[in-house]
């Protein structure tokens, strides 16, 4: 064990005053609830508050100084009622038992589970249920999440009266610690669950159906309330989120809230015009192709597309017409294509020429 001037930093010669003065200040800084993401700040608060427990007490730090044994024995044969009003000074401090963390006693929320969903494109449209398996600790079914073998119940720690704190008293402060014994729940578990240990939980992977809405995209994240991970000591489940990985549709591409289909025209249904049939999503319908279309001409069906997911109404289905120009040409298709560039007798690179001219 270190020196117990050394741990409170002062001088052989300290007074009571500066003794009480460093050990506050070294309390504050390295108490557990300030530091909860350091493992070791439990043991330095420890050491500290014993090395304060012997140097404020004249007789035991007498003792100490002529070498006598380490007064280790926190606790023991100490009345908190002597020290009354410290006790508020500290719960001021570090926000008491039960603060940010909660305590090692208090419920604890299950966590939160992810998983991914690989859904078809007509599912992600129109909705549906998918079956999924998800792997994480659930309540124990033998127990009911209560640690303890069927027919038997936790009984409440004797060594904290069921609390899961211990008071310590060192010096001049009543110190709160998890129970030793219990572990902090403040139940002991004679006969521990065969089936989980007495945890409580089991690690299971669960087959469940859920449901799809209507309209979700790749990437889509459903929350599940209360579908995640069983909590511990009576706290709520975690959330399940299920995020889905949408197969993609050979004809209808995602843009935003909408859905694009490309429909080749032939040259001349894009000169002439035409009325041609193209799908949506509940069947086929007919688009009115005005003659002159051009190559990449969108032609919207408002509504027509899949609902949106925030927010009311639905999308659209884009139309965009793409003129198929054949690679080769028969005879008689030749013929008729010179016969009409003879008669598209303007050039439409003029304007190029004339725009930088060039001679
Ligand atoms: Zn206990
Ligand atoms: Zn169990």
């Amino acid at each position: 064990m270190a020196d117990h001037y050394e741990t409170l930093g002062v001088d052989r010669t300290a007074s009571a005053e500066e003794i009480k003065k460093a050990y506050r200040r070294l309390a504050r800084k390295n108490h557990p609830d300030q530091n909860p993401d350091d493992p070791k700040a439990e043991a330095r608060f420890k050491e500290i508050s014993q090395a304060y427990e012997v140097l404020s007490d004249a007789k035991k730090r007498k003792d100490y100084d002529r070498g006598g044994r380490p007064f280790a024995g926190a606790g023991q044969g100490f009345d908190p009622s002597q020290f009354g009003g410290f006790g508020d000074v500290f719960s001021n401090i570090f926000g008491g038992r039960g603060g940010r963390d909660g305590g090692p006693a208090s419920p604890r929320r299950g966590r939160d589970l992810e998983t991914e969903a690989r859904i078809g494109f007509d599912t992600a449209v129109r909705g549906g249920e998918v079956r999924l398996t998800v792997s994480g600790s659930d309540v124990c079914d033998d127990c009911s999440g209560s640690g303890a073998s069927k027919g038997t119940e936790p009984r409440s720690c004797s060594a904290c009266n069921g609390s899961g704190v211990q008071s310590q008293g060192q010096g001049l402060f009543s110190i709160s610690q998890p129970c030793g014994r219990c572990g902090g729940s403040g139940t002991v578990i004679s006969d521990p669950c065969k089936s989980c240990g007495g945890t409580g939980a089991r690690q299971r992977t669960r087959n469940m159906r859920v449901k799809i809405p209507a309209g979700v995209r790749d990437g889509s994240r459903i929350r599940l309330a209360g579908k995640g991970e069983a909590g511990v000591r009576g706290g709520g489940p975690g959330d399940l989120y299920v995020v889905t990985r949408v197969a993609p549709s050979p004809v209808f591409k995602r843009k935003g809230d909408n859905l694009e289909v490309e429909v080749p025209l032939t040259v001349a249904e894009a000169l002439l015009g035409a009325k041609v049939e193209v799908p949506t999503l509940d069947g086929r319908t007919k688009l009115k192709v005005p003659a002159g279309t051009a190559h990449g001409t969108v032609q919207r069906l408002r509504d027509a597309g899949p609902p949106k997911l925030a927010g009311k109404g639905r999308g659209s289905l884009h139309y965009r017409f793409v003129v198929d120009v054949p690679s080769e040409l028969t005879d008689s298709q030749r013929e008729a294509a010179e016969a009409l560039g003879k008669t598209l007798d303007v050039d439409p690179r003029a304007a190029l020429f004339a725009a930088v001219g060039g001679s």
